[in-house]
């Protein structure tokens, strides 16, 4: 039986008036496959959220701009597409797994606010980010953990009823070894998964493999809520298999992730959903690869975390850092540096130009071109933003196409990408990566006075740069400034 007859056998009607074609790879099947919905022009999309003890790095933002170009290019096809990026606010223990403490108790104490207040604020900061990158927040729905107790609970009490769970010294533990194919999601091995759990077994846990389902209060929790097992806190994996019910429904089309949570957290969820159902939990996984420093991944625990603030704060747009992702696939590991930030700001800004010169040229007039439907092909092949972005360029390079032709492909890289290229943020960014307050602003003096044919001033300001270090040199998109060495 192929997989098409999975999904039929699984949702009967298969969708018939599907828009337009996609294809994504399935990590449930390692291969890239059409996309076909539960309902026919609706996708039901599904991306973990953050923990929100602390702000979300660079690296995590990396995740929800890849959500998000998903999304852009289902609602292009002509999906309705119902999106959810859960807030995670209890639960999650420092080591990742069942032991240590909860991570936003430790950030409570820390920083001497109640759980709650820490929440807020970081989950704001969280959204905040993720508007200066171009998300589409307001059609998400970000749904906090804390809200879905009782639906986390009542999930649990499915599980045990349906012989799943088990009680322990320290709370109510998924017997893994009851579930059939556990670990299915990336094919692992049962050696590999214990050896990814880590935690020896402890207080009754059966296998290694085995996860909190509700952990009994310990000593200085400072979220505890009352259920059948007595007073405590949902495991971290719980969450999101509840609201997923509670918001999307049984089954949803496509779960979206860094790959690191492709064997534990989200073969967890499968267990624990699917198990509950008996039904095919999610019919697409799709995880971005990480992003990485210096051979490392950018983690909080390697102390090499860059954050969207540090970016802002060097001068450059959020939006570079949309870029930068875009320039390589989603599923490619992706390596950060300053000086490639640097680079992708440089050519979004010269993007940002050629789109402003192309709307004067075309009126705002769009025509339809070849370019544009291979724009399309590109994307709707696995996001293939990489080889969209390279056809964008060459078709606005081009002679062969009238700016309406290109003013059209714009329209089209701009819905996918959101790059702000219909309407580029009015006083682009000068091309002035780590530069300091006062050299930029000697920058923005040199333009106005280079605007107003002003050359001698233009001259003094650029021997002022030069003097406290920083070359200006005039490229056929505006100014480049370089450290000198
Ligand atoms: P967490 O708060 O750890 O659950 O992370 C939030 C999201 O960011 C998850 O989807 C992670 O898989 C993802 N993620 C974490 N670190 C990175 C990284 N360095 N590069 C890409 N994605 C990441
Ligand atoms: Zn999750």
């Amino acid at each position: 039986m192929g997989w098409l007859d999975l999904l039929r056998k699984d949702h009967e009607e298969p969708s018939k008036a599907v828009p337009v074609q996609l294809f994504f790879t399935n990590t449930l099947t390692g291969k890239k496959e059409a996309f076909i919905p539960l309902k026919p022009g609706q996708a039901l999309l599904y991306s973990c959220g953050p923990t929100v003890y602390s702000r979300a790095h660079i690296g995590n933002l990396r995740a929800y701009v890849f959500s998000d170009t998903l999304a852009r290019t289902l609602e292009f096809a002509g999906y309705h597409v119902r999106r959810i990026i859960n807030i995670t606010d209890v639960g999650h223990l420092v080591a990742d797994a069942d032991e240590g403490e909860d991570k936003m108790t430790v950030a409570a104490r820390t920083e001497g606010q109640t759980p709650r207040a820490i929440a807020d604020r970081y989950a704001k900061l969280f959204i905040d980010d993720l508007r200066a990158l171009g998300v589409h927040t307001e059609e998400v729905t970000f749904p906090h953990a804390t809200n879905y107790i009782r639906e986390q609970i009542a999930l649990a009490e499915t599980l045990e009823q349906k012989g799943f769970a088990y009680r322990t010294s320290d709370g109510l533990y998924y017997d893994t070894s009851r579930f059939p194919g556990y670990g299915k999601l990336g094919n692992f091995s049962g050696a590999q998964l214990r050896e990814g759990a880590r935690v020896a077994i402890h207080g009754g846990k059966r296998n290694p493999t085995d996860f909190a389902l509700w952990r009994f209060a310990k000593q200085g929790d400072l979220q505890q809520w009352d259920s059948p097992w007595g007073k405590g806190n949902p495991g971290w994996h719980l969450e999101c298999s509840a609201m997923i019910r509670a918001l999307l429904g049984q089954q949803i089309d496509i779960h979206t992730g860094g790959e690191d949570h492709i064997q534990i957290h989200h073969n967890n969820e499968i267990a624990q959903s699917e198990a509950a159902t008996g039904r095919t939990f999610v019919r697409y996984w799709m995880h971005n690869a990480f992003l990485t420093m210096n051979q490392d991944k950018i983690s909080k625990s390697l102390r090499n975390d860059v954050y969207l603030s540090d970016i802002e704060e060097k001068g450059i747009h959020p939006l570079a850092l949309r870029y930068f992702f875009l320039q390589a696939h989603y599923r490619t590991p992706l390596s950060f540096s300053w000086d490639a930030l640097s680079a992708a700001a440089g050519a979004l800004e010269r993007l940002w130009k050629n789109a402003q010169e192309i709307a004067a040229e075309s009126d705002a007039q769009e025509a339809p071109s070849e370019a544009r439907e291979r724009f399309l092909a590109a994307m709707r092949d696995d996001l293939s933003t990489p080889q969209a972005l390279g056809i964008l360029w060459d078709a606005l390079r081009s002679e062969e196409y009238a700016p309406e032709e290109k003013w059209g492909l714009l329209a089209d890289a701009d819905a996918h990408l959101g790059l702000e290229l219909l309407a580029p943020p009015l006083k682009a960014p000068l091309h002035s990566f780590a530069a300091p307050a006062e050299i930029r602003a000697l920058l923005e003096e040199r333009e106005v006075a280079r605007a107003a044919k002003d050359f001698a001033k233009a001259d003094a300001l650029r021997h002022e740069m030069d003097n406290r270090g920083y070359r200006v040199d005039d490229g056929p998109s505006g100014p480049v400034l370089t450290e000198k060495p």
